[in-house]
């Protein structure tokens, strides 16, 4: 087992960083829609509605696949694709600098773990332990808040690092970093390599957790404003279709990723329900401000749009 360990997660590895990085080879048409996404579970829905437009309206979504948040976001904010499945804080911190998009739903619901070496049994032991998140602009930051707030501790109590989802399972291993939260199913890897476990679930620790969210941007609502409805409305309902079963019969065309590290992470999430409520957005501005992420984050009036 132990010998196997390397091989396996240099190949998942590779299998997320050898993408095209945002290399389309299609020609631009009329009714194209070009999505940006990264090879994640948080991702499903959107990749599960791109082969159900096409059938229901005739949209065609061209999906765009990028190997980092970094390289998504920056075709994101510069309209080279009309919108991504992408780590909502990011879009915030965007829409807060004056780029134009707005978040139109959830990617998922729940689908966060906060993942430790085997030797960690609580909160409290986190101490001094070095932390990795993929992003100080993330829902991963805010849950490592969220668990060392549990035990009276904060964020200056850790060293955090930030490391590529791909490299969290191989650091845990190696003892480079004690802990990590991050995208799935980088999480349920580490722990089916037996490197680390669980300790809290996302929804332990902040209940109606947002993470990911469908961002448009405002070219594109604009001048296809038809188009951005209806596939608003086919993502909400790609996602209310998108059982464990079918979850994982996408995730396996996209993401590959072993049946194993999808059975486990797929426990964790869900895709039902994605509108983006009041109530839980404010929340999640509440924590983006507590936990320093953003002074200003922006209004819910501003950066959501749940009325086509
Ligand atoms: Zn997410």
């Amino acid at each position: 087992m132990k010998k196997r360990l390397p091989a396996f997660i240099i190949s998942a590895a590779l299998a997320f960083s050898a993408v095209s990085c945002g290399k389309s080879d299609s020609k631009d048409s009329e009714n194209t829609i070009k999505i940006a996404y990264l090879p994640i579970t948080h991702s499903l829905a959107v990749l599960e509605e791109a082969e159900e437009l096409e059938k229901e309206s005739g949209l065609k979504v061209e999906l765009v696949k990028y190997g980092s948040w970094a390289e998504l976001l920056d075709a994101l904010n510069s309209n080279r694709v009309d919108g991504a499945s992408v780590l909502i804080e990011l879009a915030m911190k965007s829409k807060e600098e004056g780029i134009g998009v707005k978040a139109v739903a959830l990617g998922h619901r729940d689908g966060n773990v906060i993942v430790v070496s085997n030797d960690i049994d609580s909160a409290a032991d986190l101490k001094g332990k070095t932390f990795a998140i993929p992003h100080r602009q993330s829902s991963h930051n805010i849950l490592l808040n969220d668990a060392l707030a549990t035990a009276g501790l904060n964020i200056g109590d850790v060293n955090v690092t930030e490391l590529a989802p791909t490299e969290m399972p191989s650091a845990l291993a190696s003892g480079q970093i004690d802990g990590y939260c991050v995208a799935e199913p980088f999480g349920a890897m580490g722990v089916n390599l037996g490197v680390g476990k669980v300790l809290f679930s996302s929804e332990e620790l902040w209940e109606e957790s947002l993470c990911c969210g469908l961002v448009l941007t405002d070219k594109f609502i604009d001048e296809r404003y038809d188009d951005a409805k209806s596939f608003v409305e086919s993502y909400k309902s790609a996602g209310n279709a998108l059982d464990k079963e079918k979850a994982k019969e996408v995730a396996k065309k996209y993401l590959n990723q072993t049946d194993d590290v999808l059975d486990t992470s797929l426990q964790w999430i869900s895709y039902n329900d994605l509108d983006i409520t009041e109530e839980a957005y404010n929340e999640l501005a509440d924590k983006v401000k507590e936990y320093g992420l953003s002074d200003n984050p922006p209004a819910y009036a501003d950066f959501v749009k749940n009325d086509f």
